[in-house]
């Protein structure tokens, strides 16, 4: 049954981010990774981080033939762009890691869960060598591993698709062939060969002002007010010329629209966020299968429209979203039960397709796992199969 509510107040996420500044954090992050298992309801869960996006065919069997051996056989795509298997089996860490290593899906076990990126899915080949650098640098030091493991690295083609994902430290390419690097509401305009190492520059310049605050903040919006982030030194320190760039907001673009985009590339979505180990190995034959933060896929370089066009029919018979109107798109979920103890339905089964324009979440408890940024319709169990509906985000205030 659905109670319809009245909006109520805003969460307290969105109110803004005071609550976050007072905190003093008294541990690390517990985030899962690939090699941290998160122990559920389910069996263990882990996580592995894809910085570029970019799985090869090869990747994507092992990591199907993974599900399928050592979890429940589905694979979770988080709004970071990553993969989970759930369900992992007791003892299975040290078979997993090794899979993993042998497919080159963990070039750094010391910093796996540090690897946090999102990348423009459509983004042309200099802006794919800027994140692949930038995870070259951010695993060839060891400073790097101090890092949360939810800090997040944004690069951007300059469509302005992952410049909206809050990241800490965003790249945006320009239309003249620059990069703009951004870190909350401050803008420097570096060169593209900087770029990489100018991101990463600014990651160290975040830890510097988190170790002077003591406050332990994982992520640059949780420092307290007064604590700046010292790019411009550390940019000069490492020779990096850089001036200031615009104080206006980074431009916001749409994500990657399910369908056939351009004359050969293929977009769909997960339902829910989750495939199983046979929709995904339908993705190949394909040359390489980008990961998207929308929890779906983009399949790159097909040699003809109608090719393209013949692939996105095959993906949308196995039950991938193919189509801009299909109402499940803008609908997510929490994993609920039975993977999560706390969660007071079996909210992926609860879930519907989305009337109105909001996105609509649906949390088994009121923690709201993984919901989405703005304004959100809010559908939060309250009992067996029963759910209250508020509106969340910017339009309640
Ligand atoms: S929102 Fe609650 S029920 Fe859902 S995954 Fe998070 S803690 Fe579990």
């Amino acid at each position: 049954m659905l109670a319809a509510m009245p909006p109520s107040s805003p969460n307290p996420q969105d109110r803004g981010e005071a609550h976050i500044r007072d905190r003093v954090r008294e541990r690390g992050d517990a985030c899962p990774g690939a090699l941290r298992l998160h122990r559920a309801d389910d069996g263990s869960l882990a996580r592995l981080r894809l910085p570029t996006g970019v799985l090869t065919p090869r990747q994507v069997t092992v990591l199907a033939d993974a599900s399928d051996h050592l979890g429940d056989g589905y694979l979770s795509l988080t709004s970071r762009g990553n993969v989970e298997l759930r369900g992992l089996g007791e003892g299975c860490g040290l078979g997993l890691a090794d899979t993993l290593r042998r497919a080159d899906l963990l070039p750094s076990e010391r910093h796996e869960r540090v690897r946090n990126m999102v990348v423009s899915p459509l983004a042309g080949p200099g802006v794919r060598t800027w994140a692949a650098r930038l995870d070259a640098l951010l695993c060839a030091e060891d400073w790097t591993t101090e890092l949360s493991g939810r800090f997040l690295f944004a690069v951007d083609d300059g469509r302005g698709d992952v410049a909206g994902l809050a990241a800490d430290v965003t790249l945006l390419a320009t239309p003249d062939g620059d990069a703009l690097l951004r870190v909350v509401d401050r803008t420097w305009r570096v060169s593209s060969a900087d770029a990489p190492r100018a991101a990463l520059v600014a990651a160290e310049a975040f830890l510097a002002a988190a170790r002077r605050a003591g406050t332990g903040a994982w992520r640059v919006r949780e420092l307290p007010a007064g604590q700046e982030v010292d790019v411009t030194r550390y940019l000069a320190r490492a020779a990096i010329a850089a001036e200031p760039g615009p104080d206006a907001a980074l431009p916001a673009g749409a994500p990657p629209p399910p369908g056939v985009i351009g004359d050969g590339t293929v977009s769909v979505l997960a339902r829910l966020g989750r495939v199983s180990s046979a929709q995904f190995r339908a993705l190949l034959p394909a040359g390489e299968v980008r990961v998207t933060p929308w929890r779906g896929f983009v399949l790159p370089g097909f040699p003809t429209r109608p090719a393209a066009e013949e692939r996105l029919r095959d993906l949308d018979a196995v039950g991938f979203l193919t189509r801009a109107d299909s109402p499940w798109i803008g609908v997510t979920a929490c994993t609920g039960r039975p993977g999560c103890a706390k969660s007071l339905s079996d909210v992926r089964a609860d879930a519907r397709p989305r009337e109105g324009t909001l996105p609509v979440h649906w949390s088994g408890c009121a923690r709201r796992c993984g919901h989405p940024q703005g304004a959100w319709t809010d559908m939060v169990a309250t009992g067996e199969g029963a759910y209250q509906m508020t509106v969340q985000g910017p339009t309640t205030k």
